[in-house]
This record gives C-alpha cells, sequence and structure tokens, in this order.
C-alpha cells in the first residue's frame, strides 16, 4: 500500500484519474491525492521526472527516498524491481573499476613505480627515495595473471563485499529481538527492500564516472565517494526503518565491518597485504569514524 511521502500515513491510491486522461504525460485530469492525516499531497514526486528525482536524492530529502521505497521500487512479493537489478549490476561494475584502480595506485608495480607516481607532500620532497624502499613489495601472483582473471578477480571480490555488506543487514533487521535489544535492533523482514534502499544510496559511487573525463587524485576523490555512498546508506536506512539515525549507524557499521573484514582477508588471500589492503578497506575506518562523530554530536546534543 502506498504512504504519504511526508507523515508515512498510508493512503489507498497516490492519484485519481479522471474521464478522458488517458495520456498521463500531458497531466489532463489527474488529480494529486491530499493526505487525510497532514493534508499535503500524498506523493508530490508522481509528477516529477527524473531530473528532480536525482537533484532531491543528491540533497538527501526524506520524501524522494520514501516516494522511490514505498510508493514506486517497493513491492508486496518482497521481490527486486528490474530497474533496481540493473542499477546493483551498474554499481557493481563501478566498484570493480574504483576498487581495481585504488589498489594498483596502493602497490604500485615495479615499472609504475616513478617518484612522480607516488603522492608526496611538499614537506616531504626528499624523502621519495626512502619511501619507495619502505614501500612493502606488492604480491607478483595477481599481477602476474592475465587480465581478464585479473578482473574476475576483482569482479569476484566486489561481488562478496558487496553481499557481506547486505547479508548481515538481511539476517540482523530478520531477527525477532526480545525487549532491550529489539530497541537497538528494529525488525525488518522485508529483505529485498533493505537492499534496494541500500542501493538506491549509493548511488554517488557512480560520480567517479567524472575520473574518465577529468584526472582527479584518485585517493582523495575515492574516500569523497565513499564518504557520500555512508552518508546516503545511512539516510537511507534510517527513512527506511523510521529508526533514528544512531541505530542507522550502528547497522551500517556492522555491515561495513563484515564488508571490510571480507575485503581484507580476500586480499590478503592473494598476498595484496598491508597499504593496499588497508586502501580496500578505508571506507570502514570513515564509518566508523563517522559513526563515532555522530554519536558524540547526538549525545551532546
Ligand atoms: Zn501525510
Amino acid at each position: 500500500m502506498p504512504i504519504c511521502i511526508e507523515c508515512r500515513y498510508p493512503v489507498s491510491t497516490l492519484y485519481t484519474t479522471y474521464s478522458k486522461a488517458d495520456d498521463k504525460a500531458l497531466g489532463k485530469g489527474v488529480r494529486l491525492t491530499q493526505c487525510p492525516r497532514c493534508k499535503r499531497f500524498a506523493d508530490k514526486y508522481v509528477e516529477h521526472d527524473f531530473v528532480v528525482l536525482f537533484i532531491d536524492l543528491v540533497l538527501i530529502k526524506p520524501q524522494v527516498y520514501r516516494h522511490l521505497l514505498f510508493n514506486r521500487l517497493g513491492r508486496e512479493d518482497d521481490r527486486f524491481d528490474p530497474s533496481i537489478i540493473r542499477l546493483g549490476v551498474l554499481l557493481l561494475l563501478f566498484d570493480v573499476y574504483l576498487t581495481w584502480a585504488r589498489i594498483e595506485k596502493a602497490t604500485p608495480s615495479s615499472q609504475s613505480l616513478t617518484p612522480t607516481s607516488l603522492p608526496t607532500s611538499p614537506s616531504s620532497g626528499n624523502t621519495t627515495n626512502l619511501e619507495l624502499s619502505s614501500i612493502e613489495h606488492p604480491s607478483k601472483f595477481l599481477a602476474t595473471q592475465p587480465i581478464i582473471l585479473q578482473y574476475f578477480f576483482f569482479l569476484a571480490l566486489c561481488t562478496l563485499e558487496t553481499l557481506s555488506f547486505h547479508l548481515p543487514l538481511h539476517f540482523l533487521l530478520s531477527l525477532r529481538l526480545p525487549r532491550p535489544f529489539s530497541s537497538i535492533i528494529p525488525h525488518y523482514p522485508h529483505k529485498a527492500l533493505i537492499s534496494t534502499a541500500l542501493l538506491v544510496s549509493s548511488f554517488t559511487k557512480l560520480f567517479p564516472l567524472l575520473l574518465l573525463i577529468w584526472q582527479y587524485d584518485l585517493p582523495s576523490s575515492a574516500s569523497a565517494v565513499s564518504w557520500a555512498v555512508i552518508i546516503n546508506n545511512i539516510a537511507a536506512l534510517e527513512i527506511l526503518l523510521d529508526c533514528g539515525y544512531i541505530r542507522a549507524s550502528l547497522l551500517c557499521a556492522v555491515g561495513a565491518i563484515c564488508r571490510a573484514g571480507v575485503g581484507w582477508g580476500i586480499l590478503r588471500a592473494v598476498g595484496i597485504g598491508g597499504g593496499a589492503a588497508a586502501a580496500g578497506v578505508v571506507e570502514t575506518g570513515d564509518l566508523i569514524d563517522m559513526g563515532k562523530r555522530m554519536m558524540e554530536s547526538v549525545g551532546l546534543g
């Protein structure tokens, strides 16, 4: 059943069509439903096009998330909307590109290991050689494989990382916990909707598309992207579960720790250790830091 995106009150329909209003694109004879509780339009976004939705997604407006999750993409049979599956595949492929690029930067091969390829701060300009010699030599195993095998490795890595982010949240939210714990972890058994919320809110992962056009400092832009993804993930979970930002942050932290553990374990297993594995899990460090800061700010506020 659709809901009012302003106050979450269930409404039977989002709009009413009148006779001779076959062409919905023209908007003739269509009247938006007024919410019986808050007296505002139940879902104004049914009239808006994708650009407006996208801008409001970037601005993390709760109404647009409610529109997408409850009124457009959510299904009664708890299955994925086809567009979400396509978005998931797209995000996965972008993740492969970003992870590969980031790990390649973090473990430069002997050919690409030139002073200019390494970021050095102005104050440490004379220590480049020292830094070069102190960098852990990366595993040759992955680098000597054919490029297609390398691609499949990163594809498998990103798939497992994504699964290890989603599945713990599915499991935790499907539990019916007794009273003290249920106030920390809400019960929400709709797995497809949880993953939909996480995927829709990860759309900022697509921003590095700009990296193909302009050259950016990859680690810092990847870090900025992961921050944006984390903030959006927390906001989406909070809007979906209506559980407050602290609990949403805790849930995201659990998922991110599992993802980081899996990613780190796989990278270590193929011999990519130290800095590169850490680069792969940088998002988790960011998340934990941010979770702490948010809890502090909420606690103080
Ligand atoms: Zn309402």
